[in-house]
């Protein structure tokens, strides 16, 4: 089975409309799969349109946190829920594209641990893009791990690469890195990625400063 974990903070407009997504790219796959929402600590209609899907479809889990914890916490609570052979992660503002998961999959099977994606065309704005390279640069030079980029939302791993994975505060920003500490494979792989659409993205620039913290 493929288990999706998808963190949602304040994504009631979008969920439905991935899940419908997800079923298009990942129903005419021959394994199972299901869908691991996480809504971390959502403030407008999230966990009610969650427990809706989860109500008309039965491949859909909903977890709720019980305040907001950020996007490292809210994957940890996902992973600790899934049972699949293998666990992918994507966005839940469909910024990441459900069809290019098939593709890290195929990577997977090459033989690696972890398939980070690569929003190579990121469809965002300038002031976002230039501070996530010199992010990339700063954190591939001390960590020893070259990729593009660390923090695409959109990755496929091998089960026991999450499950002793701690995270919290940023540290999502460095699972490769920290896949690949432990001796894992890690490969990267460049993967369409879309504007922004609905609600917005929550952080701010002292999202850098913690992020700096976390690597060090
Ligand atoms: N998210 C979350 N908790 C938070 C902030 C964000 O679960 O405190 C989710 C959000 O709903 C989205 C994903 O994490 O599904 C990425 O967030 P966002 O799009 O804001 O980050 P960006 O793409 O700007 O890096
Ligand atoms: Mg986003």
């Amino acid at each position: 089975m493929i288990s999706v974990v998808i963190p949602v903070h304040d994504e009631e407009r979008s969920v439905a409309v991935l899940y419908g997504e997800l079923q298009a790219a990942l129903g005419p796959l021959a394994a199972p799969w299901e869908a691991v929402f996480v809504d971390d600590g959502s403030s407008d209609g999230t966990f009610g349109e969650l427990r809706r899907l989860h109500a008309t479809h039965d491949n859909v889990r909903a977890v709720r946190l019980r305040r907001n914890f950020g996007k490292a916490a809210a994957l940890s609570a996902g992973f600790a829920e899934c049972s699949g052979d293998v666990i992918v992660t994507i966005d839940g503002d469909l910024q990441d594209d459900p069809a290019e998961i098939a593709r890290l999959l195929d990577k997977l099977d090459e033989g690696f641990d972890l398939v980070s994606g690569w929003k190579e065309k990121r469809q965002d704005p300038l002031s976002r893009r230039l501070p996530s390279r010199v992010f990339n640069a700063v954190a591939g030079r001390i960590s020893g791990l070259r990729l593009h980029d660390l923090n695409c939302g959109l990755k496929a791993y091998r089960p026991e690469v999450v499950r002793e994975m701690p995270l919290y505060g940023e540290l999502h920003r460095y699972i490769p890195v920290l896949a690949h500490y432990r001796g894992y494979r890690v490969a990267e792989l460049a993967v369409n990625h879309r504007p922004r659409g609905h609600g917005r993205s929550r952080y701010g620039m002292e999202r850098y400063l913690r992020g700096f913290l976390d690597l060090l």
